[in-house]
């Protein structure tokens, strides 16, 4: 029978402090896994003291996933709390809106760092744990924009789709050691993010390219990588799979 039991490993969720990744530690934590919730500012332990509150079992690791000595760490600290055999990474910034051609060099670079090299960080001190520990499951936060296109944010846009490339050669290299790696691709999500990036008129223009005309919350994101990190994704690796309310059903 399939299960999203997870009470006998412990998960890792970076950027755990805000949006989508707050959502999926509290819902990992609810299905028995002990969280450590990674992030750059103090939301990790606010977070993490909600959790405990509630009768489940975090930490707080409060880092910056850029610095690859960061993401040792991380990963050393998530060890205590048990067999790391779960890791989403999922922080991530929007970055600069600009045509390419006006797109500054320090910007693109900001966002190559936080959304793409930063994964590369954090799977290469998680990979090797995970494979001692006997296996586990990883899941890349991707977006829409790791398979289409969006006007003024060729970083993000770059990032995104490198991270679909990463996440198959993870899983290719790493499926004997039995780990499975997946992206995910959310559409328009209710975060601070979104809300810190999109005036009212671009938020109602956005929900309607989302065929359910909404945008989506940090929940429905939340599910779907419970379930891919749980043993009833057994099967499914090497995969990018959308959360997108048909966004790229067009
Ligand atoms: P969010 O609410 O802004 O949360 C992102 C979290 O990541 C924040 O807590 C942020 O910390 C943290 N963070 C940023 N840079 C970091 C770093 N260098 N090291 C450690 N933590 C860092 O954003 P969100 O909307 O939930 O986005 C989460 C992920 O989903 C991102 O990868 C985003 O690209 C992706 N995504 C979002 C949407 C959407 O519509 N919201 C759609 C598709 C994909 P601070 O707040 O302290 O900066």
């Amino acid at each position: 029978m399939a299960t999203y039991d997870v009470s006998d490993r412990a998960a890792i969720v970076t950027g755990g402090g805000s949006g989508i990744g707050r959502a999926t530690a509290e819902l990992l934590a609810a299905n028995g896994a002990a969280v450590l919730i990674a992030d750059l500012s103090d939301h990790a332990r606010a977070v993490a003291d909600g959790i405990v509150s509630a009768g489940g079992r975090a930490a707080a690791f409060v880092g910056d996933v850029t610095d690859p000595a960061a993401c040792t760490a991380m990963v050393a600290a998530a060890s205590e709390l048990g067999p790391v055999r779960i890791a989403v990474n999922n922080a991530g910034i929007g970055g600069e809106a600009a045509p390419i051609g006006e797109y500054t060099l320090g910007g693109w670079k900001t966002v190559m760092d936080v959304n793409l090299n930063s994964v590369f960080y954090c799977l290469k001190a998680e990979l090797p744990a995970m494979a001692a520990a006997g296996g586990g499951a990883i899941v890349n936060m991707s977006s829409i924009l790791g398979s289409v296109g969006f006007p003024m944010s060729a970083a993000y846009v770059t990032a995104k789709h490198g991270l679909v490339g990463m996440t198959k050669n993870a899983a290719l290299e790493y499926a004997a050691a039995g780990v499975r790696v997946n992206a995910v691709g959310p559409g328009f999500i209710h975060t601070p993010l979104v809300e810190a990036n999109l005036d009212e008129a671009t938020t109602e223009m956005l929900k309607g390219k989302h065929a359910l005309g909404r945008l989506g919350r940090p929940e429905e994101v939340a599910a779907l990588v419970a379930f891919l990190v749980s043993d009833a994704a057994s099967f499914i690796t090497g995969s990018y799979h959308l959360v997108d309310g048909g966004y790229t059903a067009v």
